[in-house]
């Protein structure tokens, strides 16, 4: 399982980078993206796909491939696979071998670390980071107000990733319930457009609606006292 970067290239470790050209198979997300990372660094790995839905059905080929020692990493479109991304099932899969096979057979999995929108937007956001929640992405319709209602209940911060297509519906969902909770919004991490903004719900939505292009990106939103 192994880490790429969140935006810009040259986020991905001297560790990532030989692993990726030592390894017999990269499986990534989208041979595409991940083609132009391997291209910036004039690596040539043998590239193939599985994403979030062909996950399930990869998972056997994966594991014949392991159980005949080939070396394989798993990387997803941006980030630490597994973090609301695809990998877990993977993962667990080698974990249920190695339950039951014997010592020689096991298969080792090794986490090699590197970006995560996650990790990146708590280091830029100056609130209370010693104990938080992470909800991954939020349901687009059924169970949303209940599970916006809970981060706002919530006394310790609350993180969760949101797409441009609803950034501007949360900030009104969020003024709804969270009108006393302090919001921050990082947007295009390690990219170009780059910002955190911070203040009331109200703040922020007075924000995009003055400025629309903010309303664009990538988005990992926190929630705190
Ligand atoms: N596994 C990834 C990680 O470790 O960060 C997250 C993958 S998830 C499918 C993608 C979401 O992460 C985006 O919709 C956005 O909410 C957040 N994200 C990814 N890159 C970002 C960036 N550069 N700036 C802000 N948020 C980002």
């Amino acid at each position: 399982m192994l880490a790429t970067p969140i935006g810009n290239l040259e986020d991905i470790t001297l560790r990532a980078l030989r692993i990726l050209g030592e390894v017999d198979i990269v499986f990534c997300e989208d041979t595409r993206v991940t083609r132009k990372l391997l291209n910036k660094y004039d690596l040539h790995a043998n590239l193939q796909s599985m994403n979030a839905c062909s996950e399930e059905g990869k998972i056997d080929h994966i594991m014949d491939l392991l159980a005949d020692g080939k070396k394989i990493a798993y990387v997803s479109d941006a980030g630490t696979p597994c973090i609301s991304d695809p990998g877990v099932k993977l993962v667990s899969a080698v974990r249920m071998f190695n339950k039951s096979a014997g010592h020689e057979k096991q298969i080792k999995i090794a986490g090699i670390p590197g970006a995560s929108a996650l990790a990146t937007a708590l280091s830029v956001a100056g609130i209370p980071t010693n104990k938080f929640l992470f909800f991954g992405f939020l349901p687009k319709k059924k169970g949303r107000v209940t599970m916006i209602k809970e981060i706002c209940e919530s006394k310790y911060t609350v993180v969760f990733y949101e797409s441009s297509h609803r950034i501007l519906k949360l900030m009104y969902q969020l003024k709804a319930y969270a009108s006393h909770k302090k919001i921050t919004v990082a947007r295009e991490l390690t990219k170009v457009y780059e910002e955190v903004l911070q203040g009331s719900a109200d703040d922020i939505l007075a924000e995009f609606e003055n400025n629309p292009q903010k309303q664009k990106g990538e988005f990992v939103v926190m929630v705190s006292e």
